[in-house]
């Protein structure tokens, strides 16, 4: 695949898809904006694994197809044309985001209001490369080149308080965009280390590496070659520390190897940092050997080092808030605490969770309702309030049954979320061919349950 021009920042945010609308007719507008106000809206191209296509020819393919359409744009996958052979062999997805960045006042986003901008990419199908040390014991680190199957869906599937994914997104887009004009660092600084905490199991680790994964696709025109580094801080202090000293070493020298190659954006998760200060304190309490303060300062120092390259941003999690090292904290310029789910996102999670068990047939699809997008939360809301809202659907029954669950799951963090419809399934009397509405009386159950385990 070949790359070329520069890449167009998008101060961007979700994912959408292009609708005909209503009557195929797009209303024309009484005041045409000027070309310099349209909104740039990402579209993200995935190619096929045996596509060999250039990735310029791919570009140009569909920025003529989507000249051609007179549609309103809105998140999601749109079809690929019937009458394009070139893009048919080629192309496996094409999806619209962030179009909720542009739009006012829930109106739809029209064509001639936006600009889209082309990101082409390939999934990367070679997996995690585990370091394995000398003496054949697994290290302590994995590697991945980005975009990477394994993470492909994770952003979409991840939902926090809104805005949060946009604002890390613009974050980071802003870094690079200061990167990649050659902003003098002494005159504005900015920093590429972001951290997040709380408590665990809420999506922390996830959000890092779908965060590494949008950035290496949307940003792929000034970088063409990805990676993630995957570190976890606490498997650092778990082995022997004069072993600990040689392992940073040796991880940080590796990343410095591939920071140095300017076409290179490389990320550096570092999972459990909480686990730095534990070692530190550890040491002064005379508990552990002082070998391990010299490995907190080690890392310190050899991120400082990183901090001066700009083709890379360093991701950090904690699980504990307070136990953070304070030389940490100081290091990072983006701090997200990241709770537990509301219940805004208790439902979005269960919808989704409830979708892909009627996709997939182990629910039964209800009559009366599209078995693939049940009511988001602000539609179940709006129908819970509405004046005819007791001629009961199908679909309005479930909807409301939905919000029951997910005000039964209070306090249950995302992981556990995306847990708990297995475990009602597993806990059917007839798992076979079940009703939704009867599933979630069981999710309720099973919730209630998880919850008195807690
Ligand atoms: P943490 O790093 O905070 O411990 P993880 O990123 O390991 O959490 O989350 C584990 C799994 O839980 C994720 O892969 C995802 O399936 C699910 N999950 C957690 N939080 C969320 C969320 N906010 N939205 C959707 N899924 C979530």
């Amino acid at each position: 695949m070949e790359e070329e021009d520069d890449v167009t920042a998008t101060a961007t945010a979700t994912n959408q898809n292009l609708q005909t609308h209503q009557n195929g007719v797009v209303p024309s507008s009484p005041m045409l904006p000027v070309s310099d106000d349209k909104i740039l809206l990402p579209v993200e191209v995935c190619l096929k694994p045996s596509s060999t296509a250039s990735i310029r020819d791919v570009r140009s393919a569909i920025e003529r197809m989507l000249e051609k359409r007179s549609l309103s744009y809105c998140d999601g996958p749109i079809p690929l044309p019937m009458d394009e052979p070139f893009l048919a062999d080629n192309v496996h997805r094409i999806c619209i985001c962030d179009t909720d960045e542009g739009m006012h006042n829930d109106n739809v986003l029209l064509f001639w209001q936006v600009k889209p901008v082309v990101h082409v990419f390939q999934l990367s199908e070679e997996g995690p490369c585990e370091d394995i040390s000398s003496d054949g014991q697994s290290s302590s680190f994995n590697e991945w080149i980005l975009p990477a199957k394994e993470f492909d869906g994770m952003w979409e599937s991840l939902i926090f308080e809104s805005g949060l994914k946009q604002r890390l997104l613009r974050y980071a887009a802003s870094a690079l965009l200061f990167t990649e004009k050659g902003v003098d660092p002494f005159l504005v600084s900015w920093n590429r280390i972001i951290l997040l905490h709380g408590p665990p199991g809420t999506g922390k680790t996830s959000l890092c590496k779908a965060l590494a994964q949008k950035l290496s696709i949307r940003f792929n025109s000034r970088f063409p070659q990805c990676q993630l580094i995957e570190v976890n801080a606490h498997s650092l202090f778990s082995k022997w520390f004069s072993e600990s000293g040689k392992l940073v070493a040796k991880l940080f020298q590796k990343i410095q190897e591939m920071v140095e190659e300017e076409s290179n954006l490389v990320f550096v998760l570092i999972d459990e940092v909480e686990s730095l200060a534990a070692a530190r304190k550890a040491a002064i309490s005379g508990s552990e050997p002082s070998d391990s303060i010299r490995v907190v300062n080690a890392l310190l120092t050899q991120i400082d080092k990183l901090k001066s390259s700009p083709n890379v941003i360093i991701l950090t999690t904690s699980n504990i808030t307070a136990a953070i090292d304070i030389a940490f904290v100081d290091r990072a310029d983006i701090k997200a605490y990241i709770g537990p789910p509301t219940l805004q996102a208790r439902y979005e999670i269960l919808r989704s969770c409830l979708q892909e068990l009627m996709r997939t047939g182990i629910l039964t699809s209800l009559q009366g309702c599209d078995n693939t997008t049940l009511p988001s939360y602000a539609s179940a809301k709006d129908r819970s309030s509405a004046p005819d809202f007791h001629e009961v659907t199908a679909s309005m029954q479930l909807c409301n049954q939905l919000l029951e669950t997910a005000k039964a799951c209070e306090g249950m963090s995302g992981r556990s979320l995306r847990k708990l419809p297995f475990l009602a399934h597993a806990a059917l009397a007839n798992p076979f061919h079940c009703n939704p509405i009867k599933f979630l009386c069981t999710m309720i159950e099973t919730a209630k349950r998880e919850r008195s385990e807690l």
